[in-house]
């Protein structure tokens, strides 16, 4: 997965950080000197403290600098032992106060990508709240080796190719090593987040997981009370109608009348008929919005009950024809401008 075009952090645009950063610094002087030390983010030789209003990390603006070209450029106004603000508050033991914009917790997941990276990077499974922010954080601040690792972990799980989403389909959810630890609310929570970072291959998987199911476990997933987001509503809406359409033109086309001719002909023709009636009793039929599942086991399964081997292949090759169809549709079924 491409990371999406993105603007061009300016010097223009980290100037105004820093002046924001000085000024919230001076404002609010008291309110930091009253903010909690983080537990584990606080180092007793570190030479400078970034505060989120409510949490303080004191850490060294050398480390800072050596991961994040904009954590330099922002940290470098300000000099260990002198407060870069007009407030002779503006210091804790030494130390100046930076003030950043983000929350505590997205700021206290990226320190810990930097201070303790092989710790999480080696654990095969990691809270989606982690990935998130090292996505934004790492793409906001530059640590590009933290986006880019939960990027990795995002493709694992919300493939990007129908090969590698067949492939993940046959995996439990629920299992230990998955790369992010799965969560009933997480196919809208990640649509969600790649619809707002405009990760359009991320937002296609999981808005079709979103539909996967159905409509009622969304919403209780997500959680009573919760407001669902406008614009993933309406993909949601229309691309599952759509999916449930080209479902049954696309991916189980293979069910339709064969119009080939083949040496068992009229035996091949009855048993193709007993499968329509077989799909119709097991509820393959019915309304769902599932498009892309395989049923080369069904048709499998149909051979053995007489149909010859050329219809058999020729069945499969319908049916996988008629999913990758489904699976290029995805951009438009849901609305997504398509990247290129
Ligand atoms: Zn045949």
């Amino acid at each position: 997965m491409s990371a999406p075009r993105k603007r061009k952090r300016t010097s223009e645009s980290s100037s105004a950080k820093k002046e924001l950063a000085g000024s919230a610094d001076a404002q609010s002087a008291s309110l930091i000197k009253g903010g909690e030390r983080h537990t584990n983010l606080w180092y007793d030789d570190g030479n400078i403290v970034l505060s989120t209003g409510n949490m303080l990390f004191r850490v060294h603006r050398s480390i800072l600098s050596r991961h994040s070209p904009v954590l330099a450029d922002i940290t470098s106004a300000y000099s260990p032992g002198r407060a870069a603000s007009s407030s002779e508050d503006a210091d804790i033991d030494g130390c100046p106060i930076v003030h950043l914009m983000e929350d505590s917790e997205d700021i206290t997941h990226m320190l810990h990508g930097i201070y303790d990276y092989r710790h999480y990077a080696d654990r095969k499974q990691l809270p989606f709240a982690v990935v998130s922010a090292w996505y934004r954080m790492g793409d906001e601040y530059e640590v590009t080796y933290l986006r880019d690792a939960a990027l990795a972990r995002l493709a694992a799980c919300y493939p990007t190719t129908l090969a590698a989403y067949d492939k993940m389909q046959l995996d439990d959810p629920d299992r230990p090593d998955r790369p992010i630890a799965w969560s009933p609310s997480q196919d809208y929570d990640v649509a969600l987040f790649a619809q707002n970072q405009a990760l359009h291959p991320l937002l296609r998987t999981a808005l079709y997981e979103c539909c996967a199911g159905p409509p009622g476990n969304l919403v209780i997933a997500v959680g009573p009370g919760a407001s669902l987001d406008a614009g993933i509503l309406q993909r949601l809406f229309v691309g599952r109608g759509e999916l449930a359409r080209q479902r049954a033109q696309q991916a189980l086309s293979f069910l339709e009348e064969p119009r080939q001719t083949c040496r068992k002909s009229s035996a091949c023709r009855a048993a193709t008929k007993q499968m329509v009636y077989t799909a119709y009793r097991v509820g393959m039929l019915g309304d769902s919005a599932r498009a892309l599942d395989c049923q080369d086991d069904f048709i499998g399964a149909a051979a053995t009950e007489g149909i010859c081997e050329q219809c058999r292949a020729l069945l499969q090759s319908k049916h996988r024809e008629g999913r990758e169809r489904v699976w290029e549709n995805l951009y438009a079924t849901f609305g997504i401008p398509e990247e290129l």
